[in-house]
């Protein structure tokens, strides 16, 4: 019997999928292209043909390998501008290393992703009703690595920082010494930097302090943080989660392994998180990670969300991929 899961989601939280197309550099030989494609005739969903069943994923909407990133960013568009309307929002990349992550928050050059989109776009509507509000920008940027959080955008990004209690008695959360960087665009006004000066500054603390970048830039997640002073303040949170694998499975041992459970005690917290918040219960455990204690006052209830799941078109990838879209209905 076919099994059809339900991820179709209530309220504010979406769950979009995104399949990367087969790329050359990815494939090696005797590489099968599977048994991943939207249902016929559906938009919404995905079949995946996976230890002899077919098993059907219901979404939001699923991206085919040959949609653009401005297909991408425009069905992402108006819940960006709705932080221009008071919510918090927070858009998430999840999948495995490799699966497009990166390319569908950051982007390559000569074709941004979400990042780059989203800022131009809240630009673009702060300019449009400048006349009724005036709105400020600023952004901050950090890595968690290992259960470490690091400042990309500050002076010292070997330094770790702490989520603690705001002292202003408001009851919410900042992260003291976090650097907030004020932006304008276009980049040419003289006294704050451009965004592309900022988000490369960010990339470089990233890559100067560690050998491996490879394994690390797996291994952590990103988060650049919008946050918009006007009539409210509000953030948008824009997150390019640790690659989602299976690391155990590998014979991974000592100092690797330690990052192999950290990575999924995050990802694991924030579906417990995102679960909670969906059946609104009363506690809801924020504390069990560093990225959902950070997340805490933008994740909390009557906000949105945005889960972009990246999955892979190989065969080899199967596994992963029924995973990924499993972690995505756990979250629905
Ligand atoms: P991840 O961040 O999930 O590890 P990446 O975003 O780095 O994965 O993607 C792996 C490679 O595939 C990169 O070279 C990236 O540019 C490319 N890639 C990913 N998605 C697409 C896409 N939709 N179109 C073209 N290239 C893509
Ligand atoms: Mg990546």
């Amino acid at each position: 019997l076919p099994v059809t899961w339900c991820l179709r989601p209530a309220g504010n939280i979406r769950v979009l999928c995104r399949i990367k197309p087969v790329m050359e550099a990815d494939q090696q030989e005797g590489d099968v292209i599977t048994a991943v494609s939207p249902e016929h005739g559906s938009d919404s969903s995905v079949v995946v043909h996976y230890k002899g069943q077919d098993r059907t994923f219901e979404l939001d909407k699923v991206f085919l390998p040959e949609a653009t990133q401005e297909e991408v960013f425009l069905e992402i568009d108006p819940l960006v501008q709705s932080c221009l309307d008071g919510y918090n929002v927070c858009i998430f990349a999840y999948g495995q290393t490799g699966s497009g992550k990166t390319y569908t928050m950051e982007g390559v050059p000569g074709d941004p992703g979400i990042n780059q989109r989203a800022l131009r776009a809240l630009y673009r509507e702060m300019e449009a009703r400048a006349g009724l509000w005036k709105y400020s920008v600023s952004l901050s940027m950090v890595e968690i690595y290992n259960e470490v959080i690091r400042d990309l955008l500050g002076k010292e990004p070997q330094e770790k920082l702490e989520v603690k209690l705001n002292p202003d008695g408001s009851g919410r959360l900042h992260v003291p010494g976090l650097t907030c960087m004020e932006v304008t665009l276009p980049s040419s006004l003289p006294w704050a930097p451009g965004l592309p000066q900022i988000l490369s500054l960010g990339t470089r603390n990233r890559t100067t302090s560690c050998t491996n970048m490879n394994e690390r830039s797996s291994r952590s997640h990103v988060l650049l943080t919008v946050t918009i002073a006007g009539t409210d303040c509000t953030t948008l949170n824009l997150v390019d989660l640790a690659g989602s694998e299976r690391v155990w499975k590998s014979g991974a041992q000592g100092e690797r392994l330690k990052e192999a459970q950290n990575i999924n005690k995050s990802l694991l917290a924030l579906g417990e998180v995102i679960q909670a918040l969906r059946a609104k219960q009363a506690h809801v455990p924020f504390r069990n990670s560093k990225l959902t204690y950070l997340l805490q006052d933008s994740l909390h209830k009557g906000n949105k969300m945005v889960m972009m799941v990246q999955i892979s078109q190989l065969e080899k990838n199967l596994g992963e991929t029924v995973c990924s879209l499993k972690f995505a209905q756990r979250v629905c």
